[in-house]
């Protein structure tokens, strides 16, 4: 078989016990890898109505066919769950090496269910599956285990591991893996303490086939030199996603003091510039030619990032741009293991809360004295991180101000403010997983090209839905089967790029169009997975569209999105879809995308 191992591994931590099955190549047909393989896997494993904290909810590891060999920036993981955040589906993808591991040791997935007796390491080189006692790895920081864990097994071993906050299970622990890379959103991590799994340390000494091997290498490295190696990418080698701070924040769109403004008055001591200043060197993910990573180091804090979102989030969301503060924040979260969005996110909602007089949280905005030391206190769930740990959406309904909660189906939004981009109104509120950027990125046409209105929602559930990938916009359909392949954001990449590349897998040609059906046939079986289990109505917090919620400063002050253009968004948003007026996929439209299970 070629590009696939053909092997799914699953391990039983209530069993003790680990088997191999055979991938399904019909639903790899179907639905390629990565996202699209996950949806499907997660359709027929996760028992329906399954407690996301229950043994029996399982967590899944997915590679891509490209994980393995030489194509840039294709050997991410996603790792995938019915989310304890959310309760419905949730796609996290990291870098790193992990996943071509994975695929060296033979498997193209691992499942992992049950829950182990006491904290446990699962151990794998290539065909043998050891769980090893892990109570002495326990309460260890992410950077403790990796190098605890590559000490005592293998120093050539990849680690896929959580700190303190998933051990206690706070919802927006993440998974880490190289130190530095995270599977950020939707509690996985949470899911690994709730499994008494503190790693997978996984080792392969095989290889992937790609068939014609001189074919493959020859095309791949054209495509490096067409499309890879470009102005359209490089961007992110030289400055990384910090480069967004400047136009974001110039477009009444950063995140600023828990959303209460759309521009930060402190955004130039924590942009590009100011981060260029403190830049050390850059790091690469496996075999990546664009090497993004951006490696700082400030007052004895060296780490890779911030990212754009920490950078809203935890910089001008809290107020603080102070650079060296930032770092610090954003290392601990690197540590204890949380996801850096939330934790900004929910950072900002306890300083609101603190100032407005609702709950004194002792944390105020702009002020670095309790800030640095949040993340710590909500990975152990000690002091004022006990309710900052509950999340923003449950945080400000305890203390009466839900409206003070930026969040869609409980996962807290990201660093773009629709009030300074209304597409992403749409965006947020029909995202799979919940308040996520990742699907669809109006902020290109709107903010960035600024080719679109960023203050009208005429024309854009259309958008949001096909994107525009001569800009970068990306859609919702195309990122889906972007996300199965698995390729990473910043290689531009089209869908005649990926037509040229999945040649080489499935040994045939493939159209455009066929490519783009495969993605919404992706995005259609992630509806109808949230749907049997149950979604909340697709919705945006209220200040984010009523005009009391307008800025009153700012490049986007006075901009109301209204609440009548937003259900009129979202109406013709499933009109397009192709789904009813509750937003349910029609036989018809499942039908046509080839979608192959039914509600
Ligand atoms: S562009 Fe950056 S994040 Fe993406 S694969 Fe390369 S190094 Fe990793």
């Amino acid at each position: 078989m070629d590009f696939y191992q053909g092997k799914v591994l699953r391990v039983d931590l209530s069993a003790g016990s680990a088997a191999v099955e055979p991938l399904d190549m019909d639903w790899a047909q179907l639905y390629m890898g990565g996202k699209g393989l996950l949806f499907r896997y997660m359709w027929e494993y996760v028992p329906t109505g399954v407690d996301p904290w229950a043994p029996e909810n399982p967590l899944f590891l997915v590679t891509g066919p490209f994980a393995g060999t030489n194509l840039s920036t294709a050997s991410r993981l996603v790792v995938g769950a019915k989310s304890p955040t959310t309760g419905i589906l949730d796609d996290s993808y990291v870098g790193g090496s992990f996943a071509p591991e994975m695929k060296f040791a033979g498997y193209d997935i691992i499942i992992v269910t049950g829950k182990a007796p006491a904290p446990t390491v699962v151990r794998i080189e290539d065909d043998k599956v050891e769980l090893l006692p892990a109570a002495k790895y326990w309460g260890m920081k992410t950077s403790q285990i990796e190098a605890a864990l590559k000490a005592d097994l293998d120093p050539d071993a990849k680690v896929l591991s959580i700190g303190p906050a998933g051990e206690n299970k706070v919802p927006w622990a993440c998974l880490s893996t190289d130190q530095f890379h995270k599977a950020g959103r939707g509690g996985h991590g949470a899911l690994f303490g709730a499994k008494n799994l503190k790693a997978i340390a996984v080792r392969g000494t095989g290889a992937v086939k790609v068939g014609d091997a001189k074919a493959f290498l020859a095309d791949m490295y054209r495509m490096h030199e067409e499309f890879v190696l470009t102005d359209a990418n490089l961007w992110a080698n030289e400055e990384g996603t910090p480069i967004l701070v400047d136009p974001v924040d110039g477009a009444g769109v950063f995140p600023t003091r828990n959303f209460s403004s759309g521009s930060f008055e402190g955004v130039g001591t924590i942009n590009s510039e100011a981060f260029q200043r403190i830049k050390t060197r850059n790091r690469a993910c496996y075999q990546c030619a664009i090497g993004c990573r951006q490696v700082h180091s400030i007052a004895g804090v060296t780490g890779e990032g911030p990212e754009y979102e920490t950078i809203a989030l935890c910089g001008g969301n809290c107020g603080v741009g102070d650079i060296e503060a930032l770092m610090k924040f954003n290392h601990a979260c690197d540590e204890w293991g949380l996801d850096t969005i939330s934790s900004g996110n929910v950072v900002g909602l306890a300083m609101d809360m603190t100032e407005k007089g609702i709950k004194d949280f002792g944390l105020h905005f702009g002020e670095v004295e309790g800030y640095v030391e949040a993340p710590q206190l909500i990975a152990t769930r000690v002091g004022i991180g006990a309710e900052l740990a509950l999340g923003a959406r449950a945080l400000a309904a305890k203390y009466g101000c839900p409206d003070l909660a930026f969040e869609v189906k409980n996962l807290e939004i990201p660093g773009y403010d629709p009030r300074g981009s209304f597409g992403m109104s749409i965006g947020y509120a029909t995202s799979d997983r919940g308040g996520c950027h990742m699907r669809t990125y109006p902020v290109a046409d709107e903010v960035v090209e600024g080719t679109r209105p960023p203050d009208s929602l005429e024309g854009k559930a259309e958008q949001i839905i096909v994107g525009n990938v001569d800009n970068g916009f990306i859609g919702q359909n195309f990122s889906s089967i972007k996300f199965s392949g698995i390729w990473c954001d910043f290689w531009a990449v089209n869908p005649e790029q990926l037509c040229r590349a999945f040649r080489h897998v499935w040994k045939r040609e493939f159209t455009e169009d066929e490519i783009m059906l495969m993605g919404e046939r992706i995005w259609n079986l992630g509806r109808l997975f949230n749907l049997r289990e149950g979604v909340e109505p697709d919705s945006l917090p209220k200040r984010m569209y009523l005009p009391e919620g307008a800025f009153t400063e700012g490049p986007s002050a006075g901009r109301v999105i209204g609440e009548q253009a937003f259900k009129d968004g979202l109406q013709e948003y499933y009109r397009l879809r192709g789904w009813d007026e509750n937003g349910v996929p029609t036989e018809a439209k499942l039908a046509a995308v080839g979608v192959d299970v039914r509600l």
